[in-house]
């Protein structure tokens, strides 16, 4: 139970993203970027951030290199965070 890894991506699963929320992809290898969604990530909703950023890989051709996941701000809308209807 006991992970020596800190911070939210081992708290926050994809079921608790808000569905503006973009998590920012950082290819560790070529530094390549993209985004996902809780709409990207279907049928993944119990996992936990660090599992999605141990599986997900560099979207660059050739590349596949692992990436490091950050959490973007998208919802400076408001409104639409928390109210999940
Ligand atoms: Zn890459």
């Amino acid at each position: 139970m006991v992970k020596t890894k800190t911070g939210w991506q081992t708290q926050i699963q994809v079921q608790d993203l808000a569905d503006t929320q973009k998590l920012e992809c950082t290819c560790r290898q070529c530094g390549h970027v993209h985004y996902l969604y809780k709409a990207t990530l279907t049928g993944r909703e119990q996992d936990y951030i660090d599992e999605v950023q141990a599986t997900e890989k560099c979207w660059a051709r050739g590349c596949g290199g692992p990436v490091r996941i950050v959490f973007v701000r998208t919802d400076e809308l408001s409104g639409f965070v928390g109210g999940m209807a």
